[in-house]
């Protein structure tokens, strides 16, 4: 029995297997991945503690049901290949997912182990099949064949993805229109390499085109074609997965001046043109001295974490509320801590203030207090009047929400949206008001989670499978009824 098997079984069932991460010293100082990932030896530790529960909860806590019992089961038998099976007949993305999704409030959450110790470590399991898979080389059952209907996907993040997977494999052609360079959403142009490798986000975008759906980059959608000329083009269904792409700001005197980001502008600058990397890309991002950011959501914590490797000398998170409060992972807001992120909680920035060039050099804060819970049962932020203070800034990066594009909607005659300009859908089956068209994703929830995007997406796949075949049953059965009167 190996030093880590007997240090399980001996000591504590509830405790799991801790993973490896970059030292916050060094890691700070690049953009490589920060988590390690499990050994096999730590994957079977792990998986070891999985009790198989006849009625696992955990199965309900996860938004694309996957069986986790049965793909745990599978790796403690050592039958990996059996495992990253199990896992992609209900997700497409796994090694995204055992990455960057919430699992601490889904299907670990649920896990009956966390009544007395630690959950099974889910995420990190998937992630050990699924990295697995990748280093050995995809395989990909074979779809079933080509059914003759053709789906159009809007936008290719997780949301699009997990629609046109699904799809294909059941036999129909599937175009994915991305507006951008390149495949994932937020995944590539949020996300920072440092918690998910692009490498990864393509080697998962390779699988789903193996699967032989049809890509098309650069595919601005109500510019390219609309919605109403992709019917035209011969599609039977469209789905639209365009995310939350727009960034909110906060309306304060000096938001205009030079050094001021919105998160939006300032990660796509890091990731997708890639100014991490400069010399190598000549796409320089001037970073401050001093960097504040304005939320306590995962795109604040990127944005910070980004600052800090991109060599500012102090990088603080400006959050109205309690850490308690924070909607950002714990995981995350652990990392951040250890890497010297300096959290000033219960302050909210009045103004900015800037020099006789136009750059932000100052910034007013004001203190907060909180107040009673809101709609949402959270506690308001109130501000406590005269608790004004400056502070030294000389870049700031606002993240504080992001809202749909327009673009969809004021091209799309009929098409109904809510306030935020988010799509209207049945949430049973993601389907819009109009005829053949559904919704899923940030689009027609607003900002949310990557496999909440997935599990709608897979909703609505259903959806539309099953409106294609019913009508093609009662096409059928018009054409067999005109062929006997004639
Ligand atoms: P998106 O990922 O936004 O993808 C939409 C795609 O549609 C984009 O590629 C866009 O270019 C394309 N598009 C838009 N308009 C058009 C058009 N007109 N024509 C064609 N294409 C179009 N969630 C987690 O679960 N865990 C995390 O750790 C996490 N961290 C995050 C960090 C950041 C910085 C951000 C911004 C978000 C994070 N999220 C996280 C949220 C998560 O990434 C999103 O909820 C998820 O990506 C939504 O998926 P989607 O498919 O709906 O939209």
């Amino acid at each position: 029995m190996s030093q880590l098997n007997k240090q399980i079984s001996s000591q504590n069932r509830f405790k799991a297997v801790e993973v490896s991460k970059q030292e916050p010293k060094a890691r700070i100082k690049n953009f490589k991945e920060v988590v390690l990932g499990y050994t096999e030896e730590q994957a079977l530790a792990e998986a070891s503690r999985c009790l198989t529960c006849a009625n696992p909860q955990c199965v309900k806590g996860c938004p694309v049901r996957v069986d986790i019992p049965a793909f745990i089961k599978h790796i403690k038998q050592k039958e990996y290949h059996s495992a990253i099976q199990k896992i992609k007949e209900k997700n497409s993305l796994p090694a995204i997912c055992g990455r960057v999704c919430p699992q601490e409030e889904q299907c670990q959450k649920q896990c009956v182990l966390a009544k007395k110790g630690d959950p099974v470590s889910i995420g990190r399991l998937e992630r050990f099949v699924a990295d697995l898979e990748y280093k050995k080389g995809i395989t990909v059952q074979q779809p079933k064949a080509k059914n003759g209907k053709k789906v159009a996907v809007v936008g290719a993040g997780p949301a699009g993805l997990t629609v046109a997977a699904d799809l294909a494999k059941l036999g129909y052609q599937v175009d994915v229109f991305e507006a951008l360079h390149t495949e994932g959403g937020v995944l590539v142009y949020g996300i920072p390499e440092f918690r998910l490798p692009k490498q990864i986000v393509q080697a998962e975008v390779n699988y789903i085109e193996k699967l032989g759906v049809n890509l098309h980059k650069d595919a601005l959608i109500g510019r390219l074609f609309t919605v109403d000329e992709l019917f035209k083009k011969g599609f039977d269904a469209v789905f639209i997965g365009t995310g939350a792409g727009l960034p909110k700001f906060l309306c304060i005197p000096g938001e205009n001046l030079n050094g001021v980001y919105s998160a939006n502008e300032f990660l796509i600058r890091v990731n997708l043109m890639k100014s991490y990397r400069f010399p190598e890309f000549k796409t320089p991002l001037g970073i401050g001295k001093n960097v504040a950011v304005i939320g306590g959501g995962n795109v604040a914590l990127d944005s910070a974490r980004c600052a800090l490797r991109l060599g500012a000398k102090t990088v603080s998170i400006i959050y109205r509320r309690s850490r308690d409060e924070m909607p950002a992972r714990e995981e995350e807001i652990l990392n951040a801590e250890e890497e010297g992120i300096d959290f000033k909680y219960l302050a909210a920035p009045t103004r900015f203030v800037g020099d006789d060039q136009g750059k932000v050099k100052a910034m007013e804060c004001v203190k907060m207090e909180l107040g009673e819970p809101d709609a949402s049962g959270r506690h308001k932020a109130v501000a406590i009047k005269g608790s004004e203070s400056m502070l030294d800034v000389d870049t700031v990066i606002v993240a504080i929400g992001r809202t749909p594009n327009p673009i969809i909607r004021v091209t799309t005659k009929g098409l109904e949206t809510l306030s935020g300009g988010i799509i209207a859908i049945d949430k049973k089956t993601g389907k819009t008001r109009l005829e053949a068209v559904y919704a899923g994703g940030d689009i027609a929830t607003g900002e949310a989670t990557v496999i909440s995007a997935m599990g709608s997406g897979k909703i609505a796949a259903r959806s539309i499978h099953n409106y294609l075949s019913k009508k093609e049953e009662s096409e059928m059965l018009l054409d067999e009824l005109s062929a006997n009167s004639s």
